[in-house]
C-alpha cells in the first residue's frame, strides 16, 4: 500500500545522510519533500500541514544526540509523528461491563462491512467470545445473503431478516424489510441465546446520503451500541476525509477500521483519517479472506512506511 511513500521517504533520507550536520535549509528542504511526498500520496492537505509543520519544529529544535547521525533524528521525529498522526498506540475493542456488547458497523457500499463483520466475528470466537451476526444490511440484494455465507465460514450464527434466506444452521429469519427492526430483534435473540457480542451489519451507498445516514442513526438510536465502526476503504483517496466527516457527523463513530490495506493504492485515507476525525483505527483488513485481519498498531505502520 505504502510502497511509493516508503520509496520517496526513503530517498529523502539518504539525501541527508552525508551531512555531518544539518542547516535549516536542508531541514527545510526535507520538510518540502516529505509534504510532497504525503501529498502524492493523497494524505489530506490539513493532515499533510499539521504533520510537516511538527517535524521542522522538532528537527530544527533536535538536541544534538551522540547517538544518532541529523538522518537518524529526522527519521525518528518523522516515525514519531506518523505514529501520533495514527493515533498514537493501539485501541482495543470496549467490551460493554454487561453483555451483550453491541457493535454498530457503518460505511459506504463497497467499503468492506460485511466481509469485515465475518473476520470481526472470526477474531471474537477466537478469543472465546460468542457472537452473533445481525444483517441489517436491507439495500443492496444479497447483503443478507453474503453475511449468512461469512457468517457460515466464520462458523458464527447469523440473525438475517428474509423468510426465504438460505440460511445455515443457528441461523434466524425474522419477517420485515425494516433495517431498524432487524437490529431490535436481533439484539434481543442475542440476549437471549446469551450471545456476548453482536454484530449489526448495516446498509451503504456508494456515496454518502442523508437517508444512508438516517437509517444508520435510527439503528444506533434502537440498539445504543458500546461501539460504532466507521469502516473505510484504504483505497478511496482524497474522498477519504469528506466521507469520514459526514458519516462523524451523520451517526458519529468510536473507532474506524481500515480496509484494502493490501491494495496498491496511494493509501492516504489510511493516514489522513484518524487524524481529522480524532477516532482510533483499531483494526486493519488486508484481504478478502476472513483470517486477514489484525488489530491496528499506529507504531508498526509507520515501521512499515518507514523502512
Ligand atoms: P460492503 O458493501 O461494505 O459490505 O463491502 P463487502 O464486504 O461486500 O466488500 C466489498 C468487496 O471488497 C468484496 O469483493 C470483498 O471481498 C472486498 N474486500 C473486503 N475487504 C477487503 C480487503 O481488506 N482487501 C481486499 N483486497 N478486498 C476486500
Amino acid at each position: 500500500m505504502f510502497a511509493t511513500l516508503s520509496d520517496r521517504l526513503t530517498s529523502t533520507f539518504k539525501n541527508l545522510r552525508t551531512k555531518g550536520r544539518l542547516s535549516e535549509a536542508d531541514i527545510d528542504a526535507t520538510v518540502r519533500e516529505i509534504r510532497r511526498a504525503l501529498l502524492d500520496a493523497d494524505v489530506a492537505v490539513v493532515v499533510v500541514r499539521e504533520f510537516t509543520g511538527k517535524v521542522r519544529e522538532r528537527a530544527l529544535s533536535a538536541e544534538v544526540s551522540g547517538a544518532l547521525n541529523p538522518a537518524q533524528q529526522v527519521v525518528k521525529i518523522v516515525n514519531e509523528e506518523l505514529v501520533a498522526i495514527l493515533g498514537g498506540a493501539n485501541r482495543p475493542l470496549a467490551f460493554a461491563k454487561t453483555a451483550p456488547t453491541v457493535i454498530l458497523l457503518a460505511g459506504l457500499q463497497g467499503a468492506g462491512k460485511t466481509t469485515l463483520a465475518g473476520k470481526l466475528a472470526l477474531h471474537l470466537r477466537g478469543q472465546g467470545h460468542t457472537p452473533l451476526l445481525v444483517a441489517a444490511d436491507l439495500q443492496r440484494p444479497n447483503a443478507v445473503t453474503q453475511l449468512q455465507i461469512v457468517g457460515e465460514r466464520a462458523g458464527v450464527p447469523v440473525f438475517a431478516p428474509h423468510p426465504g434466506a438460505q440460511g445455515s444452521a443457528g441461523t434466524d429469519q425474522v419477517d420485515t424489510g425494516d433495517p431498524v427492526a432487524v437490529a431490535r430483534e436481533g439484539l434481543a435473540v442475542a440476549r437471549t441465546r446469551q450471545h456476548d457480542v453482536v454484530i449489526v451489519d448495516t446498509a451503504g451507498r456508494l456515496g454518502v446520503d442523508a437517508e444512508l445516514m438516517r437509517q444508520a442513526a435510527n439503528i444506533r438510536d434502537a440498539i445504543d451500541p458500546d461501539e460504532i465502526l466507521f469502516v473505510i476503504d484504504a483505497m478511496i483517496g482524497q474522498d477519504a476525509v469528506a466521507t469520514a466527516m459526514a458519516f462523524q457527523e451523520g451517526v458519529g463513530f468510536t473507532g474506524v477500521v481500515l480496509t484494502k490495506l493490501d491494495g496498491d493504492a496511494r493509501g492516504g485515507a489510511a493516514l489522513s483519517v484518524a487524524s481529522v476525525t480524532g477516532r482510533p483505527i483499531l483494526f486493519a483488513s488486508t484481504g478478502e479472506k476472513l483470517t486477514e485481519f489484525e488489530a491496528f498498531h499506529p507504531d508498526r505502520m509507520a515501521s512499515r512506511i518507514l523502512d
